[in-house]
């Protein structure tokens, strides 16, 4: 279908975009991958779009000691390009690399898939397990909130009105290792469960561990079963198969054509267990599923 008249304005300041944004109507274009099929099928009727592909701050990747800070504009393929990203938050560079496919990657942005907030996104669970914050712009001010506070239902976040996401800002975990793991129909990228695993390792114990669910629920599930159970355990593949037999708890999915309900569950544990095992360098025992 074709999109409905709609005025376009293109600032080169976020404080431009912000002050273009206080109209009502007004939607933010990022890559566009997700906004203008909605635009097409007419589910979204802005009566503007302030697009950021002018805004050159929003760009890019820098290392900010102890954090990433990585522009929300910056395309999922200059992620997966990053020599930052892949040195200290190679989870995020694994997921990007899963995420559609290579024309999808040069248009669609970091901040357009945090923004958009689909339950199937790959890109919101990683930023929970890696504890990101955004960095978000409005006509207040600026603020910054948790990852793991963003996201509060189903392709909704606590973005305002009017307010345009700036970066994410990534700790550096250079003692930790980690894994995204996904299943997926074979024609299309869309996660049908993803889990990003985070974990250091102390000797032979897991000393920490972080875990996030994609599409397991309206927003990013964090496994927190799954966390308690490994967290002081030795690494080794039997804990880990104990430990991801919590995967699904606490979790809401939902069932689709695609997947029920209860096989998202059973996605959830496997792909914990292989997750897991991955991000500890271990060889997947014989009987993992
Ligand atoms: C064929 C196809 C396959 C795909 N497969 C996958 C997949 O396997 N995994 C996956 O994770 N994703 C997938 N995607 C989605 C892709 O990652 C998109 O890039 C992403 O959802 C949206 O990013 P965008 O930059 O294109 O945002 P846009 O489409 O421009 O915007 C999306 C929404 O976010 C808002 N927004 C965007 N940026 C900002 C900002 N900086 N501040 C405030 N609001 C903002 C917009 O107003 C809009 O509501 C797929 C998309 C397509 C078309």
């Amino acid at each position: 279908m074709i999109p409905a008249a709609v005025d376009y304005t293109r600032p080169s300041t976020v404080e431009e975009a912000v002050r273009a944004l206080t109209d009502e109507d007004a939607k933010v274009l990022a890559g566009g991958q997700s906004l203008i099929p909605l635009l097409r099928l007419r589910l979204a009727a802005p009566t503007v779009l302030v697009d950021l592909d002018g805004i050159g701050d929003l760009r890019g990747v820098s290392d900010d000691g102890d954090a990433l800070v990585i522009g929300s504009m910056t395309t999922h393929a200059s992620v997966l390009a990053d020599p930052l990203v892949n040195r200290y938050a190679p989870l995020l560079a694994q997921a990007t690399a899963t995420v559609a496919d290579r024309q999808v990657r040069h248009r669609g942005t970091l901040g357009g898939s945090l923004a958009h907030a689909d339950p199937a996104g790959d890109l919101p669970a990683v930023a929970v397990a890696l504890d990101a914050t955004l960095e978000i712009a409005g006509p207040g001010g600026r603020r910054t909130i948790a990852a793991a506070d963003f996201f509060v239902d189903y392709l909704t976040t606590t973005l305002e009105p009017g307010e345009v996401l700036v970066a994410v800002h990534v700790p550096k975990r250079e003692q930790w290792s980690s894994h995204y793991e996904k299943f997926n129909r074979v024609a299309q990228g869309w996660a049908l469960v993803g889990v990003a695993a985070a974990v250091r390792r102390d000797n032979g114990n897991i000393a920490e561990a972080r875990v996030a669910l994609t599409n397991m629920g309206a927003t990013p599930v964090r496994a927190a079963a799954v966390e308690a159970a490994l967290t002081g355990a030795p690494a080794s593949p039997a804990t880990v198969r104990a430990a991801a037999a919590h995967a699904a708890e606490g979790a809401n999915p939902t069932g689709d054509l695609s997947a029920s309900a209860e096989y998202r569950g059973h996605l959830a544990r496997v792909l914990t267990e292989r997750a897991v095992i991955a991000a500890l360098g271990m060889e997947r025992p014989a009987h993992a599923a």
